[in-house]
């Protein structure tokens, strides 16, 4: 059977999980900032809402003079933030005001405490300066009223919680998360804290899944190490299709004779696409088992990356509304090459050289058992499938690992 190009494989995976897009809910902002807008969201009123002092100092209604000068005029009150709007100003008047506090009818200036000197109870000499700031924020400095703050499909972050409680929001309505479950298959794996027996390895790929899904603000049902025995699998994954929105299985993807994935999920569901010309992470299964979406994986740590950042993520971001995250390009540090035609996810390290150009430096391992090759960098590089050399400076993707 031919492969399916890297192209076609993602094309289907991303049509299939924009038909799969998930409702959405509403949350408190208290709880919003790894979840995915599903409204756009204007400025309810003008922020900040009223003119007010940057600076803590002294409201006078002068105009600017023509070059520096002192002026003595009469403190007539103090105004703080939070106070109501003191009475108009008059001229030779000033006002001791703090930062934020409303400023008081007719005031062109704030005047900063570290220009003034407070002669007595009753008077200040200030010195005003020819250019000098204003130290007025206006009331419409961060937002005009029904102005478009934060838009849907956008991931809310810190900075968008921040904005939602300055608008004054309990809740905003997001898409709802999808419900995702590992299952980690292999018998020769064993759970950390397990004994190691001749043969035997610790399970990776759970602890490599959990991180990447976390990531994404998912907090997965974890599930195995499971064995290569048909039957408790087609049992395991039925039970996960049937309370998730995503399947990921690890292990048992190829043609072996203890790789019981392909035909399981053709048994429980439609294998849409099996075997992809991808490296590493060619065995690479997608299914779909009624409305779930079945990834099944690799077992190779490092194809479970590859798959996982190039196709997982992407899908589990256009089910909640947004788009999947950009490639970024960088210039090679070094020659390379390859003799096969498939997609190549080489891991690299990214730096900025002295020009501010983005670099890449390949790692050196190419196995897909190689897990240091991953610990060791913090992107992919992707080199097209028809190509086989590249120079040194030559241009290519890059897949961050850690992706807004
Ligand atoms: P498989 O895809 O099941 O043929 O596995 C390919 C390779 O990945 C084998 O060497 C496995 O031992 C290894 N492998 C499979 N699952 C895991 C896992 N969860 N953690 C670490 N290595 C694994
Ligand atoms: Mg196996």
């Amino acid at each position: 059977m031919a492969l399916t190009t890297f192209e076609d494989a993602r094309q289907c995976v991303l049509d299939a999980s924009r038909a799969a897009r998930l409702p959405d809910e509403s949350v408190l902002v208290a709880l919003a900032d790894s979840r995915i807008l599903a409204e756009n969201v204007s400025a309810p009123f003008a922020l900040p809402g009223f003119d007010h002092a940057a600076m803590d100092g002294y409201a006078i209604g002068a105009s600017v003079p023509p070059a520096p000068t002192e002026i003595i005029v009469r403190v007539v009150g103090r105004t703080l933030a939070g106070d109501p709007p003191f009475g108009p100003l008059s001229a030779g008047q000033a006002v001791q005001i703090a930062t934020g506090a409303m400023l008081p009818e007719g005031t062109g200036r704030v005047v900063p405490v570290e220009s003034s000197e407070r002669l007595d109870d009753d008077r200040v000499k200030l010195r005003l300066s020819a250019d000098a700031s204003t130290h007025i924020r206006g009331a419409e400095d961060d937002y005009r009223s029904g102005q478009l703050a934060l838009i849907a499909g956008s991931r809310v972050g810190f900075a968008g919680c921040g904005v939602l409680a300055s608008f004054g929001r309990l809740e905003v309505r997001v898409s709802l998360r999808p419900r995702v479950s590992v299952l980690i298959t292999g018998s020769e794996l064993v759970p950390a804290g397990g004994a190691r027996t001749p043969g035997r390895i610790y399970d990776s790929n759970g602890a490599l899944l959990r991180g990447l899904l976390r990531a994404e603000g998912i907090e997965a049902q974890m599930q195995g190490p499971l064995p290569d025995d048909a039957e408790g699998l087609r049992a395991a994954v039925l039970a996960a299709s049937a309370c998730s929105d995503v399947v990921i299985t690890t292990g048992g993807a190829s043609a072996g004779v203890a790789d019981f994935m392909p035909r399981l999920l053709a048994e429980l569901g439609e294998v849409l696409i099996w075997k992809v010309a991808m490296r590493p992470g060619m065995p690479l299964l997608f299914a779909r088992i009624g409305r779930t979406l079945v990834f099944g994986l690799p077992g190779n740590p490092v194809s479970v990356v590859a798959v996982f950042l190039s196709l997982v993520r992407p899908a589990l971001r256009l089910m909640q509304g947004a788009s999947p995250p950009s490639m970024t390009h960088a210039r090679l540090t070094h020659a390379l090459h390859k003799s096969h035609n498939r997609l190549e996810f080489r891991r690299a390290t990214l730096s900025v050289d002295d020009q501010g150009v983005a670099r890449a430096q390949a790692h050196p391992a190419l196995s897909s058992g190689v897990l240091r090759s991953v610990a060791e960098t913090d992107a992919l590089i992707l080199l097209a499938a028809e190509r086989m050399h590249w120079q040194t400076d030559d241009v290519v993707e890059v897949l961050r690992y850690s992706s807004v």
